[in-house]
């Protein structure tokens, strides 16, 4: 195991917030950036990533990311119309390929890089994709090459989120966009208490690791809307903005799917009543540019 500092911060100091599936979940105590700490060496962690991802499971996950994700995709996709009509999109951490087709029907030029190598292969069978099997560092692009850049859902599972901004600032042109969709720390703290008083009135089954977004091991950071637009502003991005994220749906879990949309719902009515400054939703989006 091995003790990790604030990614945003470089601070130490945490409190702990929760303890799931032995993973101890902590806040910074200068920041509020939320992660797993202490975290399990980088190999232990690789073969945990081959464990869940292993035997076609990428292919399955992202079949049914791809059919339940269809209106994030095409929201993410007006975000990015707005800023970059055209030119050449980057999804980091690309899966099978889904969001990287849907953007070259709309006319961009669609780059992904992915780690599994399962996934890159569903990838290329869509045609007409330029899928690098890797990280964005190991992919070497030039330098302001992009004009958008995009992390759906992947940044919660960086070893270090604030290295993998800085390059993306690299390979983005000035100008060019930036969409990130993670999980939301408020959301995951308000269920976790929820669960905590449930759990003192009623015996329960043990679902804590069912919460979407303390997904331990495979999530290391926990994002607010306040922490990651401080991390992004930190590295000079510029027009940072902050919504609602639409609802993934999850085939064969409606329920699941039905409390994210009532999440989605009551949250942006808090939005816009809080003027922006309250977004509790299950997921956020974040929009932001390079100068
Ligand atoms: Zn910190």
């Amino acid at each position: 195991m091995q003790n990790v500092l604030c990614d945003l911060c470089g601070e130490d100091q945490v409190r702990e917030l929760a303890v799931i599936n032995s993973a101890r979940i902590v806040k910074c105590m200068q920041c509020g950036l939320g992660y797993v700490n202490p975290r399990e060496s980088p190999d232990v962690l690789a073969r945990i990533d081959e464990e869940y991802y292993g035997d076609g499971k990428i292919i399955e996950e992202v079949s049914h990311f791809n059919v339940g994700s269809t209106r994030l995709f095409l929201h993410t996709l007006k975000l990015i119309s707005r800023c970059r009509p055209s030119g050449r999109l980057l999804d980091i951490g690309s899966g099978g390929g889904f969001f990287l087709k849907l953007a070259r029907e709309y006319g961009y030029t669609a780059f992904g890089v992915e780690v599994d190598e399962d996934g890159c292969v569903v990838a290329r069978r869509h045609g007409g994709l330029n899928i690098v099997h890797g990280t964005i560092f190991s992919a070497q692009f030039d330098t302001a090459f992009f004009d958008a850049v995009t992390l759906l859902n992947v940044l919660e599972h960086i070893e270090s989120p604030s290295a993998l901004l800085k390059e993306v600032s690299r390979v983005l042109k000035p100008g060019g966009v930036l969409v990130v969709t993670v999980p939301n720390l408020l959301f995951g703290l308000v269920l976790l208490r929820c669960y905590d008083f449930v759990t003192t009135v009623h015996r329960v089954r043990d679902f804590r690791n069912d919460f979407g977004v303390f997904h331990v091991p495979e999530h290391h950071y926990f994002f607010t809307p306040a922490t990651l637009r401080a991390m992004l502003a930190e590295l000079g991005f510029q027009s940072i903005k902050v919504t609602n994220a639409i609802p993934i749906n999850n085939p064969g879990f409606p329920v699941w799917t039905a409390f994210k949309y009532l999440s989605y719902w009551v949250s942006s009515v808090v939005t816009v009543a809080a003027a922006g400054a309250l977004i509790p939703n299950y997921s956020i989006t974040v929009t932001a540019r390079r100068p």
